[in-house]
């Protein structure tokens, strides 16, 4: 029987030029709507037991035409990292690969019939359902939609704790860049501790918190297989000056929502192709910087590196800081707007540096116990969050 590959599943996102000999399946990847290109793929392969195969992405260099700005001293996405692969679906393992700057190819001789293939495990729809399903049995939160995407998709929010007077209020974002399902694990993680009843950590946050979550921005993104924008083509993560129905409602309906409760700290998960490590990038450059946000900042970051040594020190984000924040992304508009700690998290698609697991690299497993080292990092900013605050 002749082997067969296709990105045609949920979520899968490849095309297949050629895969009529195992020894040299081509395939290309696919740039979003709007044309915005990275590297995300995820396919499976039919027929494959016991077949060795080869399998070369033609145009994983062309990539590197819309790498983010001031990455010139960083290694590019495609190396020092192989594809993940999976029988199961559940079980990720990574596989090596190589790149000779245009063409990014990798072998593999399957155990099963079936196998999958993808940049990073992918986080389905389905997952979140079953998360928000299984996270609405717990009587610490309350499940709202707050709105629907460009296709109709309703957008959901965790409210973790009890509204009162003088509560901080903290959120959390995760999902603008659908790709990037290194999230996904984390807030499993993140959830995972904050309604446990018996976690000290937890309750004591959520006596003087609320926690917003709002798991998932792009859904018809992560319905698709999308890398980064929606359904009309918007990179969200460019929209919260001036979100609209038409371009950003997804966007939108989380600002309005922050306009009318409030925000004390936001943390706005993402995940970078490039660096092996975990790393956060602070709104510092906004017009309104001063010294009380860049030592809330600090302190943060080593709280959180006490609390997990997967949160690393000294990896500021990459290409030195600008002159002046780009307000229209979420972490610096938020800061902007209400004077409060508000920070970029990116995870990696590759390995950490400081410790490597040649087996999985950075893994859903690793992603969802650095979730669970939030909630220290938290508790240990809280007492300073609204100090000098003025908005
Ligand atoms: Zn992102």
């Amino acid at each position: 029987m002749p082997i067969s590959v296709s990105g045609n599943i949920p979520g899968g996102r490849i095309e297949v030029v050629d895969c009529s000999d195992p020894a040299d399946i081509r395939l290309r990847l696919i740039p979003d709507r709007g044309a915005e290109f990275r590297g995300h793929y995820h396919f499976r392969l039919s027929g494959g037991r016991g077949v060795d195969c080869v399998f070369r992405i033609l145009n994983a260099g062309d990539t590197l035409a819309t790498r983010l700005p001031g990455r010139e001293a960083v290694e590019n996405a495609w190396t020092n990292t192989g594809p993940v692969a999976s029988y199961d679906r559940a079980r990720w393992f990574r596989l090596p690969a190589s790149f000779d700057g245009q063409v990014f190819s990798f072998s593999h001789r399957p155990d099963y019939d079936l196998c999958h293939y993808a940049r990073w495990a992918p986080y389905g729809f389905d997952r979140l359902l079953d998360l928000l399903a299984r996270a609405q049995l717990s009587s610490l939160v309350r499940i709202t939609t707050i709105g629907r995407s460009i296709e109709g998709v309703e957008i959901d929010m965790l409210t973790l704790g009890t509204e009162a007077p003088g509560k901080l209020k903290l959120w959390v974002l995760a999902g603008q860049h659908s790709s990037e399902t290194q999230s996904g694990f984390f807030l499993e993680g993140l959830l995972d501790r904050m309604l446990d009843p018996h976690d000290p950590v937890a309750q004591n946050i959520l006596e003087r918190a609320v926690m917003y979550v709002i798991p998932n921005m792009n859904p018809d993104g992560t319905i698709h297989g999308w890398a980064r924008l929606n359904a009309v083509g918007t990179n969200l993560n460019r929209e919260w000056v001036a979100p609209s129905t038409e371009r950003s409602p997804e966007v939108k309906c989380v600002r309005d929502l922050m306009e009318a409760v409030g925000v004390d700290f936001c943390v706005d998960c993402h995940a970078d192709a490039e660096l092996r490590c975990n790393f956060l990038g602070g709104p510092l450059e906004i017009p309104s910087r001063s010294a009380r946000l860049n030592d809330l900042f600090c302190r943060f970051e080593n709280l959180w590196a006490a609390a997990s040594p997967e949160y690393e020190l000294g990896h500021p984000y990459p290409g030195g800081a600008p002159e002046h924040a780009d307000l229209t992304m979420a972490w610096n508009w938020i800061a902007e707007r209400f004077d409060c700690l508000s920070v970029l998290l990116e995870q990696p698609f590759k390995d950490t540096s400081w410790w490597q697991d040649r087996e999985h690299g950075w893994s859903p497993q690793r992603a969802t116990r650095f979730g669970s080292s939030l909630p220290v990092a938290i508790l240990g900013i809280i007492p300073q969050l609204r100090e000098g605050h003025s908005k």
